[in-house]
């Protein structure tokens, strides 16, 4: 069975760019019928913040991405010591005692002799004596030591990668205070959540290389691995600054429908055209991790818009009957407004000001021309309520008293109407409009 997990850390909302790494691992569980398990990668206590956590859930759900299991990193850490313990006994996992300004300055020696910069290992070789006299200053922190060989995968999107691991610097498992990292944590919960396909960014592939060592080294078999280009903004630069703008409950703030945000983050990047879609379960049917390029994807927040528009276009009135009598629309109307307005909006709210145009008067959009030839109209309309014939007979009768035709006949009624030049057609406006009444009568 494929298992997948979604790892955030706690430290932010959700946005964009974690979302589209959360809906590849949905995604990949469903459409095998797998286990989707939610991981919260809260090791770090500084960092990690319970609102974050809830927030981020509280995204997802709406998001309707939903999760078969939950996991807190921070509730496991004696499974995290417990692996640590077999890695020392394996003599892979040694103690070092530099500081962050040797390291530092190590680093830098090796730059300017334009040689990588990767850990010496010196701490490897100190005695048993050094490293006592070490410990009574303070205490050391501890790196898993990588076999200098090749580490080969094959990655569902980025196919064949080969990486020296003596390119990679011995990465640190756990810090001198005892916090176990990531590199770590990930592994053990990797291993024992029996983990079969891991989703992430291309940021993580040297990650990974190390990973399947010490994988290796607990005795498991790594799961299988795609790592998705890093999305960018419209201009490909990075979305980093503005990931604040581009968080989920800002998006949905603003009204965006959770479906026009999964159904962009599941086409971008891949070979297939972005399509509006209603239920996740259409992505699912649609989704091919393969398909997914190696290049960096450009994701622009403008591009939700009509995605969203589209979406309202396709909804039925049964989904958003609450909503549109809470606006306080006539059971009898109810209906109507909503298969009238929804191809003329591009988030729900909108629909507020078109209950108020069609709850509304004669508004003051009359340019100075039209003002006799609409107050004549005005003479001329039927009383209330109108029907789907008003309009035709409306207009047909204010034509011949007039002789306007076409456009100057039905653009300023239009604009005296509903204030826009454009919207709904008008024949299935006049049943909707509630005060608008023939000049003269009460
Ligand atoms: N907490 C990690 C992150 O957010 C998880 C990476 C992973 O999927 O292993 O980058």
């Amino acid at each position: 069975m494929t298992i997948a997990r979604f790892a955030p850390s706690p430290t932010g909302h959700l946005h964009v760019g974690n979302l589209r790494t959360a809906l590849l691992n949905c995604m990949v569980c469903r459409k095998s019928n797998g286990r989707f398990i939610l991981r919260l990668d809260d090791t770090d206590p500084q960092r990690s913040k319970p609102e974050y956590a809830e927030s981020i859930m509280v995204d997802l759900e709406w998001l309707g991405l939903n999760w078969d299991q939950l996991e807190k990193q921070s509730l496991r850490r004696q499974n995290y010591c417990d692996a640590a313990e077999k890695l020392r006994d394996l003599g892979v996992l040694y103690e070092c005692f530099e500081t962050p300004e040797e390291l530092e300055f190590k680093r830098k020696l090796q730059l300017k002799a334009g040689k990588p910069p990767v850990y010496d290992r010196s701490s490897l070789s100190l005695t048993a004596a050094e490293r006592d006299s070490f410990r009574k200053e303070k205490s050391g922190y501890w790196r898993f030591k990588l076999d200098l060989e090749r580490i080969e995968w094959a990655d569902m999107v980025q196919g064949q990668v080969s990486i020296d691991a003596a390119s990679l610097s011995d990465p640190v498992l756990i810090r001198a205070d005892g916090q176990v990292l990531y590199t770590l944590a990930s592994v053990v919960d990797d291993v024992e959540m029996g983990i079969t396909d891991v989703v992430r960014g291309s940021d993580h592939i040297t990650n990974t290389a190390a990973q399947i060592q010490i994988m290796n080294r607990l005795g498991a078999v790594p799961p299988r691995f795609a790592h998705h280009s890093l999305l960018t903004g419209p201009e490909g630069e990075p979305l980093a600054k503005r990931l604040g703008a581009l968080s989920i409950r800002e998006m949905r703030q603003k009204g965006i429908e959770p479906m026009a945000l999964l159904s962009l983050l599941a086409y971008s990047g891949s070979s297939a055209a972005v399509q509006a879609r209603s239920g996740l379960s259409e992505l699912i049917d649609d989704f091919e991790i393969s398909r997914f390029s190696t290049a960096p994807t450009k994701f622009d927040a403008q591009d939700l818009i009509p995605l969203n528009s589209k979406l309202l276009a396709m909804r039925p009135y049964s989904a958003v009957e609450d909503r549109v009598r809470s606006l306080g629309v006539p059971d009898d109307i109810a209906e109507r407004f909503w298969t009238t307005t929804r191809t003329n909006i591009s988030k729900l709210e909108d629909l507020a000001d078109w209950w108020a145009i069609f709850s509304g008067t004669f508004g003051p959009e009359i340019d100075e021309a039209d003002r006799e030839f609409v107050e004549l109209a005005k003479s001329l309309l039927p009383r209330l309520p109108f029907d789907d014939k008003t309009w035709s007979n409306w207009t047909a009768a204010v034509s011949s008293k007039t002789g306007r035709k076409g456009k100057a006949l039905y653009l300023p009624l239009r604009k005296a109407l509903t204030g826009r030049s454009s919207g709904p057609e008008m024949a299935s406006v006049m049943p909707l409009l509630q005060n608008v009444r023939r000049t003269g009568d009460q």
